[in-house]
């Protein structure tokens, strides 16, 4: 798919991150941008910057998704583009000791069951509700109606302690990439997704600096986090390359995650 200012995009999670670096870099090729998020303050300045849409979503209600799809298409036309980078961690035991007082915790199970719906639900609902609006639309000179773009995490394939939910959530995005590309191929929606490893986004700025350093220090080459750039020109990638499809590709420096 050609990117250009024919074609309009939705990017979800993108007042800030992954999101809001791809929102950059498809709004500096010209392409209609709407901007997706519950954080208004941080989506309505880089809306504004870009040049694209703020549209206020919850991606775990499908009327909050409802209403700013139909914001985003009243603003910039049905999108044939949607990158989906709405996502939250969250990290505990399945069940462990406390370190300092020695009771045993099981995982919160509302945590848990808000990781799934964000992550994994939360992507299929907008991958749902934005290829029926992409079906409407009349086929590209390549027989496109539309790319996707998901985003998965090498914890999908090596998550750590801690991480069952967030890796349950990422393996669950990198599993429905196929089949959903497969539910799409006679209409000419294609669905990629990637797997990031450490990023330098307000997600991985949470934890403390030594924390950061170690992430650091684990990655072969290039001996540092990924720049949220690096991640949306995967994304270009993936949306250009026409015969990209059902495919989940690692964005990682080549590390493997230890067990913590
Ligand atoms: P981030 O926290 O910097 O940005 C995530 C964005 O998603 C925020 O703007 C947040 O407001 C938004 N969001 C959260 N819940 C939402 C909801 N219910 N509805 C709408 N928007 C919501 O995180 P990031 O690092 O940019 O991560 C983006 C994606 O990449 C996430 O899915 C994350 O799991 C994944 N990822 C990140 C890394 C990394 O190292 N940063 C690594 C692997 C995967």
């Amino acid at each position: 798919m050609k990117l250009d200012r024919n074609v309009s995009a939705i990017v979800t999670g993108a007042s800030k991150g992954l999101g809001a670096a791809t929102a950059i870099r498809l709004a500096s090729l010209g392409v209609k941008v709407a901007l997706l998020d519950l954080d208004v303050e941080a989506g309505e300045s880089l809306a504004r910057q870009i040049g694209g849409v703020f549209c206020d979503a919850d991606v775990t209600s499908d009327e909050s998704v409802e209403r700013a799809l139909a914001r985003a298409r009243q603003a910039n036309g049905q999108e044939r583009i949607l990158v989906n980078c709405a996502g939250v961690v969250h990290a505990h035991k399945a069940a462990g000791r406390d370190k300092l007082t020695g009771a045993v915790r099981h995982y919160p199970m509302a945590e848990y069951e808000r990781v799934i719906q964000v992550n994994l639900l939360g992507t299929f609902r907008c991958i749902a509700k934005s290829a029926a609006g992409m079906l409407e639309l009349d086929r590209l000179p390549s027989g496109e109606r539309g790319a996707i773009v998901n985003t998965a995490s090498i914890s999908a394939d090596e998550g750590q302690m801690g991480q069952a939910a967030y890796a349950a959530s990422k393996a669950g995005v990198a599993g429905m990439t196929l089949p959903i590309a497969r539910d799409f191929a006679g209409e000419g929606i294609r669905v990629n997704a990637i797997k990031p490893g450490f990023f330098d986004t307000p997600m991985l700025r949470t934890g403390p600096e030594h924390v950061r350093r170690a992430l650091e220090a684990s990655v072969p080459f290039p001996k540092r986090v990924g720049e949220p750039g690096e991640f949306a020109q995967l994304v270009e990638f993936l949306l250009t390359n026409d015969y990209m499809n059902g495919e989940c590709v690692r964005l990682d420096g080549a590390v493997r995650m230890s067990p913590r």
